[in-house]
């Protein structure tokens, strides 16, 4: 995912009253700001100048021309002079990408001893930011405001973060996410309104037979399961049992056959995400594991048993966080080490760990899975870097979708876990698990997430505001009686949204 691919459109408002030679000089200004963004090593995007908007039909036009170009991903606006605000309402309104208002000054310092009237005509943003952002908010359009020099390692930090959302709500638009098998029976929160996430998300979810990936799994050849087991035993430290001539080498290759043909199928059809169900195997041979596993590391989204909100979520999360350190995969709260000194959580899954967060080379190793009634599936196993991390989850309350996410610490195992066959990660949650876990669970909070060493809260927070849904945090700051009211009074605003 090279997100250099895409571009935000620079937009400066302003207006005729200050005549040519000011209106020269928000030009360059802009063009100096745009160039400056698009060339830092901070900013992942192209940053695209555009003409300085001075008339409500310029702006309107730019608007709709935003909207029908597949390229660009949102705009960052700013008023470095004054852009009387009803100029923006015909162009606000058409606007479907996401923009972001970024509150800044050409001049850093005031020249204190040169100061005139010609710089405040030209140095305007504080007010000028102000007349723009009464349209926004007249006009209920959800918009990230930054303040700052625009030349500040946080106020760039705060626009990467943004880019990154926009990539990944422009990568949701028109995603296509694969379902083998439906969901697992009788569970609630996987379950969810699919035409309404695609209205709402943008990306649609469709339910394959398994007819149809077993067709692709058999078309593997010998000779490609023959190459991709040469790339496991490079890149992974195989258990003897897996080696040619051992007791589960046979597994092994079915591993790697379901991989070729998944892998084929997700490609052929175009893909980003996809889910399975142990309930659904037929005409495989055991539990996409180490498949799913090698899948997400190569930035698809998954959800395990037929968790589609999840799947999607993940490559969301994957997106926004493409070339940045760290990895981001599937997870589930999976056990609790109550010790009262030091409450955590075991993270794991049956199988499907991302490898993108494992700490050193991988092992493969083959278990029985208790569950399933298939073969013995191969799977990656490892631990995960200590480090600040999250989990994030959505959910579907039946009239609106809730995104939750928890800051956490991954902290070092207690002890080696010898026995455990499954890769596995240990969190604190912040503020600790007694909050963070009555939190969650009074919010709804799946048992499933998207974990990230990779991004932070803020990437969600900004993608949930592009989706315009609700959106949840649970931090060091959180107070669990304060929580409590945010969830009552989010349900009587969003149940009064949709009428005001
Ligand atoms: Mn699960």
């Amino acid at each position: 995912m090279n997100l250099k691919q895409v571009d935000v459109w620079f937009v400066t408002g302003s207006q005729h009253l200050y005549g040519d030679e000011t209106l020269k000089q928000v030009a360059e200004h802009s063009k100096e700001i745009a160039k400056a963004l698009s060339g830092s090593k901070q900013i992942p995007v192209n940053v695209v100048f555009k003409p300085v908007l001075t008339t409500p039909e310029e702006i309107t036009r730019l608007c709709i021309e935003a909207n029908t170009t597949q390229n660009c991903i949102g705009l960052i606006t700013w008023m470095h002079t004054f852009s009387p605000a009803k100029m923006w309402i015909a162009g606000l309104s058409a606007l479907q990408k996401p923009f972001v208002h970024l509150h800044t000054q050409y001049n850093r310092d005031i020249p204190w001893s040169d100061i005139d009237m010609d710089f405040m005509n030209l140095n305007q943003s504080a007010h000028g930011g102000r007349e723009f952002g009464f349209i926004g908010t007249r006009m209920r359009r959800n918009r990230k405001v930054i303040v700052g020099f625009w030349q500040d390692k946080d106020v760039l930090c705060s626009l990467e973060t943004w880019m990154r959302s926009a990539c990944a709500w422009h990568d949701s638009q028109g995603a296509k996410i694969a379902r083998f098998g439906d969901n697992m029976r009788e569970v609630a929160v996987t379950e969810g309104d699919k035409v309404e996430a695609q209205i709402r998300l943008g990306y649609s979810v469709n339910g394959f037979g398994m007819g149809d990936l077993v067709a692709a799994v058999n078309e593997v050849s010998d000779k490609e399961i023959d190459q991709l087991i040469s790339v496991y035993k490079d890149s992974y430290d195989l258990v003897k049992e897996l080696h040619q001539g051992g007791s589960q080498n046979q597994a092994l290759k079915d591993a790697a056959k379901i991989e070729l043909g998944m892998r084929k199928f997700l490609e052929n059809g175009g893909f980003k995400a996809f889910t399975t169900t142990f309930e659904d195997l037929h005409g495989l041979t055991q539990l996409p594991g180490l498949a799913v596993q090698r899948l997400m590391a190569d930035g698809y989204g998954f959800g395990a048993e037929g968790d589609w909100k999840t799947a999607a979520l993940v490559r969301a999360m994957k997106v926004m966080g493409a070339g940045l350190k760290g990895g981001t995969s599937f997870m589930e709260d999976y056990t609790y080490h109550l010790d009262p000194k030091s409450m955590k959580v075991l993270g794991a899954h049956m199988l499907e760990v991302c490898e993108s967060i494992a700490e050193g080379k991988p092992n493969l190793k083959i278990y029985p899975l208790s569950i399933g009634g298939k073969n013995d599936p191969p799977r990656l196993v490892f631990n995960v870097k200590t480090g600040p991390a999250l989990n994030a989850t959505m959910i579907d309350l039946g009239h609106r979708f809730r995104m939750i996410v928890n800051t956490v610490d991954v902290v070092p195992l207690g002890a080696p876990l010898p026995r455990l066959p499954v890769a596995r990660v240990m969190w604190t949650p912040k503020p600790d698990l007694k909050i963070a876990a009555a939190a969650w669970i009074l919010a709804g909070g799946a048992h499933h997430t998207g974990f990230s060493q990779a991004i932070t809260a803020e990437h969600l927070e900004d993608y949930a505001n592009m989706a315009n849904i609700e959106f949840l945090l649970i931090d060091e700051n959180t107070k669990l009686s304060e929580f409590k009211k945010e969830l009552r009074w989010n349900d009587v605003y969003y149940y009064l949204e949709k009428g005001i």
